[in-house]
């Protein structure tokens, strides 16, 4: 599934050069992860890379994104082809 980073964000940006998608940036309040840019890291790391970044623990799976490890994968070549928005199937 893709992450999400809850209200506990204190906008410091640890994380934004972490991921390898530019899936997260400056939302109008808090930083914000775009869940269709975001692979878990699949394709480029065992593990995301912005957890760790993060020193308020503020990044956390999203339950309403809930995707394989096919699909991650799937979305990370789709990202990397250049085709994010134009097909989801
Ligand atoms: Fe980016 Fe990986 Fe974090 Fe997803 S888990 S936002 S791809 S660093």
């Amino acid at each position: 599934m893709a992450l999400k980073i809850n209200e506990d964000c204190i906008n410091c940006a640890a994380c934004v050069e972490d991921c390898p998608n530019q899936a997260i940036s400056l939302g109008p309040v808090i930083y914000v992860i775009d869940p269709d840019k975001c692979t878990e890291c699949v394709g480029y790391h065992d593990e995301p890379q912005c957890i760790p970044s993060c020193g308020v623990d503020a990044i956390i799976p999203d339950p309403d994104r809930r995707e394989t490890h096919d699909e991650l994968l799937a979305k990370k070549e789709r990202i990397a082809s250049g085709a994010l928005t134009s097909s989801e199937s």
